[in-house]
Order: C-alpha cells, then sequence, then structure tokens
C-alpha cells in the first residue's frame, strides 16, 4: 500500500498522470472515496495524459463515458446503488476483455463483479479538512499480478506526494 498526500486538485491530476503512464490495456483502476474527493478529477487527468484533449466530466447521469487517447479510456460511476444491475448491463464483461483501460468510481461498490487484478485508489479528506480544504491523502493498493508487477514503477510516480510505504 502507498499513502500520498495531494494538496490541490492539479496535484492529485499530476499523481493520476504519473500513474496513467503505467496503464497498459485491460488495466482496472477503482476509484474510492466520498462526494467531492477527487475520483473525477482524478480520472481528468489520467485521461489528459493518455492524451484524451476532450473534457472529462462526471459520468454520474450516464454510467459509462469512453474516450479516445493513448489507449481507450472508459470511465463509469457506480454510485447509485440501483444502477449496478445496470452498468452490469452496459457490458461491463465485455469491457473488462476488451483493451481499454477501466476507471471506475465508486467501484469498491461492485467489487464482487470485477476480477481481483485492479489498483484501487482511495481519495479520502484529512482530518483537519477545515484549516486545509484542499489536502486528500490518496493510497494506492495493487491487487493481483498484473499491478503487484509494477508496484516499483507506481511506488516511483507517486514519490512525490508520498507519505509512507508498506509492501
Ligand atoms: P468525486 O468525483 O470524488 O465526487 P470530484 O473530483 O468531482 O470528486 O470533486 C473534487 C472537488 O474537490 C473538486 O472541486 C476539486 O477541485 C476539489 N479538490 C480540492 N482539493 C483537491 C485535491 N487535493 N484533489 C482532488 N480534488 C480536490
Ligand atoms: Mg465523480
Amino acid at each position: 500500500m502507498i499513502r500520498a498526500r495531494t494538496r490541490s486538485p492539479e496535484d492529485t491530476k499530476n499523481l493520476a498522470a504519473g500513474l496513467a503512464e503505467l496503464a497498459q490495456p485491460g488495466d482496472l483502476l477503482l476509484l474510492v472515496g466520498d462526494l467531492g474527493a477527487g475520483k473525477t478529477t482524478f480520472t481528468q487527468g489520467f485521461a489528459a495524459a493518455l492524451g484524451v484533449s476532450e473534457p472529462v466530466t462526471s459520468p454520474t447521469f450516464t454510467l459509462a463515458r469512453e474516450y479516445r487517447g493513448r489507449l481507450l479510456l472508459h470511465h463509469l460511476d457506480v454510485f447509485r446503488l440501483d444502477q449496478i444491475s445496470e452498468v452490469l448491463d452496459l457490458g461491463l464483461p465485455e469491457l473488462l476483455d476488451g483493451d481499454g483501460v477501466i476507471l471506475i468510481e465508486w467501484g469498491n461498490a461492485i467489487r464482487q463483479a470485477l476480477p481481483n487484478d485492479c489498483l484501487e485508489v482511495a481519495l479520502t479528506f484529512v482530518d483537519n479538512q477545515d484549516e486545509a480544504p484542499d489536502e486528500r491523502v490518496v493510497t494506492l493498493t495493487a491487487a493481483g499480478s498484473r499491478w503487484q508487477a509494477r508496484i516499483n514503477s507506481i511506488r516511483r510516480a507517486a514519490t512525490r506526494w508520498a507519505e509512507d510505504s508498506t509492501c
């Protein structure tokens, strides 16, 4: 697990951009965190680094959006629990079998329907949120061999923001 701290939306986008450099076809990232924690902001930085030029907006009401960059990027949001069946209906298995990269906001909510191999990106507000409204703790957890194999590169990508790192 790698723990980082970002101090602005741009920081979070830059951290995401570094991770996007490591992205491979078929990758899955779960974005976890409360409303406003920065999941969509993270996705914007990730997409920009993949070369996506169009604006990335929250897919809360559309469930899924697709962007073309160095890799095809699928951005999903499964916030509303009653939509989980819809997300599965969207053809998630086909997306997971495809060559794109999939980022799922609130992805932990459908964890049981997803492959074990994923990078979980958890964004949390800090305890002293009133004094540091633009700070977030970002925890990166690599599950499965696909991501474990890249753990050193992930750690390097997060060095600028690293707090401490285990495993
Ligand atoms: P989510 O998708 O998790 O609901 P958003 O990315 O839509 O969250 O919103 C995050 C909000 O918090 C944005 O308004 C963003 O500008 C702001 N923000 C402030 N500091 C940060 C930070 N360090 N990282 C990410 N977003 C931040
Ligand atoms: Mg969002």
